[in-house]
């Protein structure tokens, strides 16, 4: 159930490790217009606190770098049938205050653990490499020059495509319900009054999954959460800048003659909202935006657009799992608060695993697990905010 980033990866790794499963797709709208896939911003980064997330983001570098090469399953290339991503590694900066810049360093040490090529950087080398950064509240940074941002569409339509050539199949429709018998789902409802019969039933309907788990009576603390993007044209030329995360949350980075950047409101009342409200930029964006860019106090806002987290409330970490001892063989990944994007594969993989094989094979998510919500054990990620 849902067919955006996630689903599509989960589909083709599904097929790709076992070739001879069938495999269907449940999505409403194959346009994606509501869906988180398409109005993300395609950061993607190793810069988390929590090892799974920076190793995560470490596979999706694995799959750009060889999107290209990306082979048929009769071993043709496919080649020129892969979506160009757009992929600009031009790397993440995230800069810290200093009452955060103790907590960063310790990011950083445990970066340079996992392998990320991550490059401490104090205020003044901050400001030889950035002019147009405000760097005297700052403590310290780390810059991920490996790092980057791509288009979306592009990332979605290329594993769509890719799980269709494995063998998927698409059915338009939208699950409304469940029928269950032993511990076990039996079939999909959907909407247009046909249901779905399988094996193993997989949720990934972003911020529409959790009501459908609610359904089974599955609850989890996930909510739908409003997100802008604002791109703005700029007298400054900001081309070769990394996308930059700072202390208040904002989050900028290059985007045609200009920047694109974010704020987000913790605070935006949770539902299913996506209205533009106009005095947002000018009263919140714009000035956190001038306070760490100045020369962004002259700029001409083009475009907002609005889309939804599927924002876990406990910890702002993504809740991966099957729902054993319950309905053995109902799977569900959603809570991604902002960064699915960047972990489809490796959440595809992880589901994937546990389908095929019963337990994590590849990377232990544990951790990421329906237990930590059911003891109300937060495993938070840091480096959201
Ligand atoms: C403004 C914004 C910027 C973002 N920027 C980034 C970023 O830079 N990097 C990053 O990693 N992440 C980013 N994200 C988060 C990222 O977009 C999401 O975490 C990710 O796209 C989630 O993918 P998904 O497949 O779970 O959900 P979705 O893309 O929302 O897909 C869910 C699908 O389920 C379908 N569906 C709905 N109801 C049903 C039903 N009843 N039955 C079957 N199907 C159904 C929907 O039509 C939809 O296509 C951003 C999000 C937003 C909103």
């Amino acid at each position: 159930m849902g067919g955006g980033v996630v689903g599509a990866a989960t589909t083709w790794h599904l097929l790709e490790a076992e070739p001879s499963l069938t495999v269907a797709v449940i999505e409403p709208d194959p346009s994606h217009e509501l869906a988180a896939s398409s109005a993300a911003s395609g950061g993607i980064r190793q810069l988390f606190t929590r090892p799974e997330n920076v190793l995560m983001s470490q596979y999706t570098h694995e799959i750009i770098d060889r999107w290209s090469t990306w082979t048929a399953p009769d071993g043709s290339v496919e080649g020129n049938d892969v979506p160009d991503l757009a992929w600009r590694r031009q790397g993440y900066l995230f800069v810290a205050g200093t009452s955060r810049a103790e907590q960063l360093r310790l990011d950083y040490e445990q970066h340079v653990r996992l392998g990320v090529d991550a490059q401490w950087l104090e205020p003044e080398r901050l400001r030889e490499l950035y002019e147009h950064l405000h760097t005297e509240d700052l403590g310290a940074a780390i810059l991920s020059p490996g790092d980057g941002w791509l288009d979306p569409h592009s990332f979605l339509r290329g594993m769509t495509s890719r799980a269709r050539r494995l063998g998927a199949t698409m059915i338009k429709g939208r699950a409304v319900g469940f029928e269950t018998a032993q511990r076990r789902v039996t079939a999909v409802r959907l909407e247009s009054g046909g249901t779905v019969e399988g094996e193993s039933f997989v949720n990934v309907a972003g911020v529409w999954g959790p009501g459908l788990s609610a359904q089974l009576g599955l609850h989890l603390p996930v909510e739908p959460m409003r997100r802008y993007d604002h791109y703005v044209e700029t007298k400054t030329d900001f081309t070769g800048y990394p996308f930059i995360k700072d202390p208040a949350g904002l989050a900028v980075r290059p985007e045609s003659v200009g920047l694109t950047a974010a704020l987000v409101d913790f605070d935006a009342p949770a539902g299913f909202d996506l209205s533009i409200d106009p005095s947002y930029f000018e009263d919140v964006v714009w000035p956190a935006l001038v306070e760490r860019v100045p020369a962004t106090d002259q700029l001409k806002l083009v475009s907002t657009w609005a889309g939804l987290y599927d924002q876990n409330r406990l910890d702002g970490n993504m809740i991966l799992d099957r729902w054993s001892g319950r309905l053995d063989n109902y799977y569900f990944a959603t809570g991604f608060s902002g960064h699915g994007l960047m972990h489809a594969p490796a959440v595809g993989r992880a589901l994937t695993e546990l389908i095929v094989t019963g337990s994590f094979q590849t990377l232990d998510l544990t951790r990421m697990g329906l237990a930590r919500i059911i003891s109300n054990s937060p495993y938070r990620e840091l480096s959201i905010r």
